[in-house]
């Protein structure tokens, strides 16, 4: 991805660079770490309509920056990320400043401490420049159900979907997927260079691929999670968004390994310090599962499985079918297992430790219940009240356990799959490109997740590393991202041959009719929003 693909401002051509070239940039002196912290900042503002951000830590930001150069500037570099822009959902925990998963209940909440993730990206001087927008506590696939309302495409105002001649911006915009789709926005918006997402069933791989970036879902427990708000504790991994799979390896690297702040931390492979260049992409077996040709797959995507699927064939690469018989039962059991733990978890928000409390205060009851019906919206007390039932004495067995015992089949496939000799799966990431907003809210949040995560849930269920690398373009012009699950703890490996098919896929840079302030704003003054 080069700055000369950019038909942009020579701004955002300097925003439009990954990870690895800006820090080159930085080092060589080209730019430095607090005039990149307020181009961020200024895209930002410049893109607000995208609701892509729910807090912007500027002052904060400029400081780390500040710092950064100092430490440039005397040859101190603290590595690949010193004084790199980047954000994160805001699910995750951040030290005197507001995390409020958008929701009203945590409106207010001001952590006194860090998430772990966050911690070790400030600690290698990356500079935090604000908090990514999301469905509430990240229940979703849209970004369309947080109090901070929905969030907006960013390709929705490129020239590759304007081209097609969509005159209405108000009613054409289309959804960045979720449920950390600010996150995406973020990072395709240009206004940072890495997010972070959290993904239980999706949330960092469906964006991702609607929003045409980079995202990885590493192994479960090689990133902590101490400070991610927990949605589904068996199933949460942090997600990593950026503009190349080079950056995502690059952030891996700092992010994985053993903390004792989260028991369910494992220990980090080895692995080589930046991607090997001497891979051979004939040693590589590729499995396509047969059971992901679901329903509602939209042609296009299922075009652009079979043509990155051939590419790795004429590359050398064997390239295979296989069964997955129980992906069929994931939906399903990803719903149960997700509103139990839910149900849960959800328990700690009860007005007297976190965020908003009731005004109502006749009994401790009424108060509990007041607190907990103004802060929780619809989709996270369906979910509270369903798993509080999946949970009752007489329908344990029946719904928890069975989906346990389900759960563990899911995994065995993979299992059988990958001891077979197959390395990689390839698949579809969502079922199309975006979806127009007008046409995502018609149907209820849960036939929309259930539809939308029937290829990412499996792999949460199992703990699988996997990675989204955007492909091409749909004929309206808009992202069409594939999937790549690997094997537990060869997140390397998955990384290596994402590398090898971003190369040959050569996805096209977001290009903006103008620049992309200009038709926001344009469409901000039509709605009115
Ligand atoms: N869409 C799924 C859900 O709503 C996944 C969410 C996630 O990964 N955070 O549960």
């Amino acid at each position: 991805m080069s700055a000369s693909s950019v038909a942009c401002s020579p701004a955002a051509a300097m925003l439009s660079l990954s990870i690895r070239e800006v820090s080159q940039a930085l080092k060589e002196g080209r730019v430095s770490a607090t005039e990149l912290c307020k181009k961020c900042i200024n895209q930002i503002q410049r893109t607000k309509s995208l609701n892509a951000y729910i807090t912007i830590t500027e002052e904060q930001a400029i400081e780390q920056a500040q710092q950064a150069d100092n430490r440039l500037r005397n040859g101190k570099s603290l590595g690949p990320l010193d004084g790199i822009p980047f954000s994160v959902k805001d699910n995750f925990c951040t030290e005197n400043i507001e995390t409020t998963c958008a929701s009203n209940i945590l409106k207010g909440y001001v952590p006194p401490f860090n998430a772990t993730v966050v911690q070790k990206l400030l600690d290698q001087g990356a500079v935090l420049v604000g908090k990514n927008n999301l469905d509430e506590f990240a229940m979703g696939s849209g970004s369309t159900d947080g109090v901070y309302g929905p969030v907006r495409n960013p390709w929705s105002y490129a020239t590759s979907y304007r081209e097609e001649g969509r005159g209405d911006p108000d009613s054409d915009w289309v959804i960045a997927g979720g449920s950390s789709g600010g996150s995406g926005a973020a990072v395709a918006s240009l206004s940072s260079f890495l997010a972070l997402g959290s993904d239980t069933g999706g949330s960092t791989r469906n964006p991702g691929s609607l929003c045409g970036v980079v995202a990885l879902k590493p192994t479960y427990g090689l990133v902590s999670r101490h400070g991610l708000i927990p949605l589904v504790n068996s199933m949460d991994v942090p997600g990593i968004m950026t503009r190349s799979v080079h950056d995502a390896a690059t952030v891996l690297r700092i992010l994985q390994g053993k903390d004792e702040k989260d028991s369910t931390t494992i220990k980090a492979p080895i692995t080589s310090p930046s991607l090997p260049e001497d891979f051979n992409i004939r040693d590589i077996c590729v499995g396509i599962p047969k059971e992901y040709h679901a329903p509602g797959l939209s042609e296009e995507t299922l075009a652009q499985w079979n043509r990155v699927a051939s590419m790795f064939e004429r590359a050398g690469a064997r390239v295979r079918e296989v069964s997955l018989p129980h992906t069929q039962h994931s939906i399903v059991c990803y719903h149960v297992l997700c509103c139990c733990e839910v149900a849960s978890n959800m328990a700690r928000f009860d007005g007297l430790e976190y965020g908003h409390r009731s005004a109502v205060d006749s009994s401790t009851d009424a108060m509990y219940a007041t607190t907990r019906h103004e802060g929780f919206n619809n989709v996270v007390r369906s979910r509270v009240l369903s798993g509080n039932y999946f949970l009752l004495k007489q329908n344990y067995e029946r719904y928890f356990l069975k989906a346990q015992q389900i759960r563990r089949l899911i995994a065995e496939d993979f299992e059988s799959v990958f001891t077979s000799g197959v390395d990689v799966l390839l698949t579809p990431t969502t079922l199309s490109d975006a979806a127009r907003y007008i046409d995502f809210i018609q149907e209820d949040n849960r036939t929309r997740s259930a539809q939308d995560d029937i290829f990412t849930q499996p792999v949460n269920m199992a703990g699988l590393p996997a990675i989204t690398v955007p492909t091409a373009l749909s004929h309206r012009g808009l992202p069409i991202g594939l999937q790549l699950i690997g094997q537990t703890l060869q997140d390397w490996k998955l990384l290596t041959v994402a590398h090898w098919m971003e190369q040959q896929v050569q996805f096209p840079m977001i290009r903006f009719n103008e620049d992309l302030d200009r038709s926001v704003r344009e469409q901000t003054h039509t709605t009115g929003s």
